[in-house]
């Protein structure tokens, strides 16, 4: 049967409703993809008589996000500071709340720094590639153990013209230089390994190692600590993401490893997320 545009998308609003938190605009960026057109396009043509191979595109884009599938998956793409970013299920999808992350650490690197920071478990290279955007002057070297997500990350460097992000395979800081970098960076996973949430909705769907790291969650914070620190300058900084619940402990753990000055810092949703701490700097500076 032809439907318009405006019923298209009003059915399949319906059928989504419930699964996530915008139906509406999830309905518009899969009638989106399935067409081939941007957003304005269903605003100026909503009376669309539409047909055919696009139409069964929708349904099929409708019934995966039914399954549970996230929008970014099903369209290939993630907006995250404002950089268009591709990403795939071989990559965690970028979270608004990570932007408080770049945010914390641009307030830490004056405009004109030069030298290195890296991201560790870099994913679809979203944190390196804002931070690598608004610092040119800088280099960002993005770490990840899985092959694929650095090849995502390196395809999106390349089409948003980010010269000064690189993409290495690696386990978290180990094979980095000592005492050379300015910042490290990272969103490692902290999901405890029994919380229901992993079985729901779209962290289903989300590469498993990229959101849970042992009973506690802490796993892998303890990991990349000694050798993160290690790769750190006289007075770099270190910033990682955390879960709401983890900000004492996560704060602990960065005084244990040797860092000063650590504290830690909400999200825009006022959750405690992002824990700082810094390695001394040296007697001679
Ligand atoms: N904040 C994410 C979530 O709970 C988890 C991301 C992570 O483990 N780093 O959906």
């Amino acid at each position: 049967m032809n439907r318009t545009v405006e019923t298209l998308l009003r059915e399949a609003t319906a059928r989504l409703t419930g699964i996530g938190d915008t139906p509406r605009l999830d309905a518009e960026l899969l009638l989106c993809h399935a067409i081939d057109r941007p957003r304005s396009w269903l605003f100026a043509w909503p009376e669309q008589i539409l047909e055919g191979e696009a139409v069964r595109r929708f349904d099929k884009l409708v019934e995966e996000r039914l399954r549970g599938v996230p929008i970014a998956y099903l369209v290939g793409r993630r907006e995250f500071w404002s950089l268009d970013l591709e990403v795939t299920p071989d990559t965690l999808v970028p979270r608004p709340e990570t932007e408080r992350l770049v945010e914390l650490a641009l307030e830490r690197l004056p405009p004109d720094s030069r030298g290195w920071v890296a991201d560790l478990g870099t994913g679809s290279g979203a944190i390196a590639l804002a931070i690598a955007r608004e610092r040119p002057a800088l280099q960002v070297v993005g770490i990840d153990q899985s092959g694929a997500a650095c090849r995502v990350a390196t395809g999106n460097a390349h089409r948003l013209g980010l010269g000064n992000a690189h993409f290495v395979r690696g386990h978290w800081a180990s094979a980095l230089a000592p005492s050379r970098l300015l910042m490290i960076v990272s969103n490692p996973p902290y999901v405890e390994e029994g919380d229901p949430c992993l079985s729901r909705g779209d962290l289903l769907h989300e590469p498993r190692s990229a959101l849970t790291a042992g009973r506690d969650g802490l796993t892998a914070f303890r990991t990349l600590l000694p050798s993160a620190v290690a790769a750190l300058q006289a007075g770099g900084w270190l910033l990682v993401e955390h879960g709401e619940e983890q900000g004492r402990v996560v704060e602990a753990l960065l005084r244990g490893a040797g860092l000063q000055e650590v504290s830690d810092h909400t999200d825009l949703a006022g959750r405690p997320r992002v824990a700082i701490g810094r390695v001394a700097a040296s007697a001679a500076s």
